[in-house]
């Protein structure tokens, strides 16, 4: 829940684009979509990778995961070519994609106190851990 809620700040912050939307619209030719697909990043796991692959799908920004299963093969070849990378579909959507997932992997940090129990909040958290009140508008 509280990822979500952080992911939704983010998406207040950059909205995708009508533009960007109507690009998930019809389907497009494999050879197109080859050519216009860009590696944003790698990433450590593949459940992270799953992670902010399906964060940029549900913000308008389509996204696979490639190297899936590679890990298996780390060792024999160099471990960093063994990690699952992320794709963007539309390589016109690479910068605000980047943008996404920079600040999903950057929460703000913040300290507050909790208005109902007092409890003195820190990190990214928009929700009391103790009683669950939502943090107060600034
Ligand atoms: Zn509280």
């Amino acid at each position: 829940m509280k990822a979500l809620a952080a992911w939704r700040t983010v998406l207040d912050k950059h909205p995708p684009s009508a533009v960007r939307a109507s690009a998930i619209g019809p389907k497009r030719p494999a050879c197109e979509t080859l050519h216009a697909m860009k590696r944003l990043t790698t990433a450590p796991n593949l459940a992270l990778a799953t992670l902010w692959a399906d964060l940029l799908c549900h913000a308008g920004v389509p996204t696979t995961v490639q190297r899936q299963y590679a890990s298996s093969i780390a060792g024999e070849v160099p471990p960093d070519q063994t990690l699952p990378e992320l794709w963007v579909q539309d390589a016109e959507q690479f910068e605000h994609a980047g943008t996404l997932l920079h600040a999903l992997r950057n929460p703000p940090h913040r300290h507050w106190a909790c208005p109902r129990c007092h409890e003195v909040i820190d990190g990214p958290f928009e929700q009391c851990w103790n009683c669950g009140v939502a943090m107060p508008a600034c």
